[in-house]
């Protein structure tokens, strides 16, 4: 059986993405194998969000070169946001690779696939047509109990630093069916926690006839058996209504866990990334999901360095951080991406030096803030969902997100729900021990 993998860089959807291929290549006849073995066909999906990812998948690439130079039998695919448009500028640079796929594009990789299982077969067309139904869906092999389930491709905002709109094309939502279809099929193979992906996840349903939104996603995901939890993510703060806000409230079963990107603390600022509204919008936004679940866990994204950006307008940044007390805060440098308007018009004036400065003092803030929350959870009871599990020793997250890590027994089992006491806090998680004998069984 010819054999392959995956190495996937960048966010959950390209995630989704791979678990997808993954899908369609055991469908054709093809067997995963880990990163370290000898393998005929070697993916790498990419990211571009980041120089730093970019890096990354360069590194992947070299070390494959060296090795097909070596003599080893091997075929080398690049999936994801890296390839654009200019796919022949990447082919002259890397004439080692052997197929090149665009985000959500699958059948230069499977049609390479079938080639090397047969190399008298020519191109086959759309193989991932022939697949539909199973390509529709994440196929997420349930290992797990977790899996990601992408609603809504591809983004409309247009940010002017972020290349995902270059690359992942405008915003195209699944019909709710096909959505509540995977679901089932997840659940029915032992999936207890779905997250629903979107880059702006609550534009979900905009483009449908129906306009149906994340909020009616939250309701029909709500009856179906065997799901315990639903995540969801990434917010935008202009697309985030009352009524979606309200759902998250009222559905049991979703989970009060916010990642609402805020990117900087500074009008100026946020008006030259074109983010479409003010710091007030957005604390307003938090205002009033803490109105509705005071309890409820918010994170959010900061760039710093981006063009132009002031040491006062950093300070209003760090202002609004302190304000909000975020759980979790993810903090990148910014680095021009090819193809953004801000990288076409925009100078990046900001000196790394500076730029170093201000994401160790964000982490700071992070540090401080989320030590405060996990303080308080000291002596509480959690409800902890199981990830993994020994004979000593079991981990899980809360419903707010948090990781928990706690003495184990013969009755914890992946996948249940254990109520655990917090005896321990730090910055990025919690210990403790259950709480009672008693197993809270979901399934
Ligand atoms: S909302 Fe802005 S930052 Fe987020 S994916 Fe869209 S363009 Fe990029």
């Amino acid at each position: 059986m010819p054999t392959f993998n995956i190495t996937t860089l960048g966010c959950q959807m390209n995630q989704a993405d791979s678990l997808k291929l993954a899908a369609g290549l055991e469908k054709l006849g093809w067997q995963s194998v880990e990163k370290n073995e000898s393998a005929n066909l070697f993916v790498i999906n990419t990211c571009s969000v980041r120089q730093h990812a970019e890096d990354r998948a360069y590194s992947q690439l070299g070390r494959l070169r060296k090795q097909k130079l070596s003599g080893e039998e091997l075929h080398i695919a690049v999936m994801g946001c890296m390839v654009g448009p200019k796919t022949d500028q990447l082919s002259k640079r890397f004439p080692y690779v052997d197929a090149w796929a665009r985000p959500q594009e699958f059948d230069p990789i499977l049609n390479l696939a079938e080639t090397i299982k047969d190399p008298s077969e020519g191109d086959l067309g759309s193989l991932s047509a022939l697949l539909d139904g199973g390509m529709t869906r994440t196929y997420a092999l349930p290992a797990g109990i977790s899996a990601y389930v992408p609603v809504v491709h591809g983004c409309d905002k247009f940010c002017t630093y972020c290349i995902v709109p270059l690359r992942r094309g405008r915003e195209r939502s699944r019909p709710v069916a096909d959505v509540l279809d995977e679901i089932n099929w997840l659940a029915d193979r032992g999936i207890r926690e779905v997250t629903l992906l979107g880059q702006t996840v609550e534009a979900y349903g905009h483009d449908l006839a129906e306009h149906p939104s994340l909020a009616t996603l939250f309701r029909a995901i709500e009856k179906i058996e065997g799901i315990s939890r639903v995540r969801f993510l990434t917010s935008y703060p202009k697309d985030m209504t009352n009524a979606i806000i309200d759902s998250v409230a009222e559905c049991e079963k979703v989970c009060e866990h916010f990642n609402i990107p805020v990117q900087s603390g500074s009008n100026s600022m946020l008006k030259r990334m074109r983010r479409g509204y003010m710091v007030e919008e957005f604390v307003e936004r938090v205002e009033r999901i803490r109105l509705k679940m005071p309890n409820a866990a918010i994170a959010t994204d900061v760039i710093v360095g981006c063009p132009g950006e002031t040491e006062e307008e950093f300070q209003e940044t760090l202002n609004l951080l302190r304000q909000i007390q975020f759980d979790t805060i993810h903090v990148a440098a910014y680095s021009p991406r090819p193809g953004t308007f801000a990288e076409r018009k925009m100078i990046d004036d900001v000196p790394s030096e500076i730029k170093k400065q201000r994401l160790h003092l964000v982490e700071e803030i992070h540090q401080e803030s989320s030590l405060n929350i996990n303080q308080k959870m000291l002596n509480e009871e959690v409800e902890v969902l199981v990830e993994s599990a020994n004979e000593t020793q079991a981990t899980g997250r809360t419903k707010l997100g948090t990781i928990v890590h706690f003495k184990s027994s013969n009755d914890v089992k992946i996948g249940n729900v254990e109520k655990i006491k917090i005896t321990q806090t730090t910055a990025w998680s919690l210990k403790g021990h259950i709480a009672n004998s008693l197993s809270l069984s979901v399934i």
